[in-house]
């Protein structure tokens, strides 16, 4: 069974909680990165650890779980993140130990696994047994934009949830309400989000948004410039800054992107199958990104 999903409204989540309001299994949250399966996976937990649900069943914002989940250090919740680039078996561990006591504020327990992807093979192993626990009433969510590197035997106990991209329509009403955005500023940040909710989130910090409009006058310049003028703003791009630029110009240069006018067809085309072809190699250490960017933008 295949439930596609958007971050639009925490409430698209009701189907998975039973008439107690407990969740029917353990669930996985995959799609491409910055669509909104954090934002989705906090919601749900900030409902579930809630003391006091309202009538409409949202959580109150008042009950003392509530308030220590706003301020970000709730007891019965884990949020497991890669540290230098996996996620470990000891800190799958950490996770079992967590579930072994009982909550202290809410009625369950519930743990986050962001980048599930990075979990070792040993530390999925070593989670298989918790997901295999026939009494386990707590929850544990996966959230991957990769989820074929995980385990099948994973992937089989785990509801599979897949999140696709927003509307901007729904981008922009979404800021308005949940983020009190102005409307000018959440049109500007919806137009230029192309359907990813997570994306927005990170667009509201200045620095950010900076950045991202940097990518995209880069881009402008690699495809008009001469070579000399090419080979100088690429000598310019720092290591670190690479793996986000090859992200936001491949959002600018796919087929239903805002800005495709700026490059002509071909040419968008030869450059997006280009920088495809070697994104998903872009991390491993012995890759010259400067030189691979160069061959890129000097051939076109
Ligand atoms: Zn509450």
């Amino acid at each position: 069974m295949e439930i596609f999903l958007t971050a639009k409204n925490k409430r698209n989540l009701d189907f998975l909680l039973n008439e107690d309001n407990r969740l029917i299994q353990n669930v996985l949250f995959w799609g491409e990165e910055s669509i909104g399966k954090k934002t989705m996976a906090l919601y749900l937990a900030e409902r579930l650890l809630c003391q006091q649900r309202t009538k409409n069943n949202e959580n109150c914002g008042q009950c003392q779980s509530c308030l220590m989940f706003k301020k970000n250090y709730h007891p019965d919740l884990l949020i497991v993140e890669s540290q230098e680039k996996s996620i470990s078996i000891e800190q799958i561990r950490q996770l079992i130990n967590f579930f072994s006591l009982k909550p202290i504020l809410a009625s369950l327990k519930i743990a986050i696994i962001d980048e599930a992807e990075k979990l070792t093979v040993e530390a999925q192993n070593s989670l298989l047994k918790i997901l295999e626990e026939p009494y386990f009433n707590d929850l544990i969510i996966l959230i991957t934009a990769y989820p074929q590197k995980l385990l099948p035997t994973i992937k089989s106990r785990l509801l599979n949830l897949r999140f696709i991209r927003a509307k901007n329509e729904e981008i922009r009403e979404f800021l308005i309400e949940k983020m009190k955005i102005k409307q000018e500023k959440a049109q500007l940040i919806a137009e230029n989000a192309n359907g990813k909710i997570g994306e927005a989130i990170k667009m509201l910090d200045d620095d950010y948004w900076q950045e991202k409009q940097e990518a995209k006058k880069k881009l402008k310049e690699l495809v008009k410039g001469n070579d000399f003028d090419k080979l100088m703003i690429i000598s310019e791009i720092q290591e670190e800054q690479f793996s986000f630029l090859f992200k936001e110009w491949l959002d600018l240069l796919r087929p239903l992107a805002k800005e495709k006018i700026l490059i002509e067809e071909p040419k968008r085309k030869i450059l997006l199958k280009n920088l495809l072809e070697v994104y998903p190699f872009l991390d491993s250490t012995n890759l010259d990104r400067r030189l691979l960017v160069e061959n890129i933008f000097l051939n076109i």
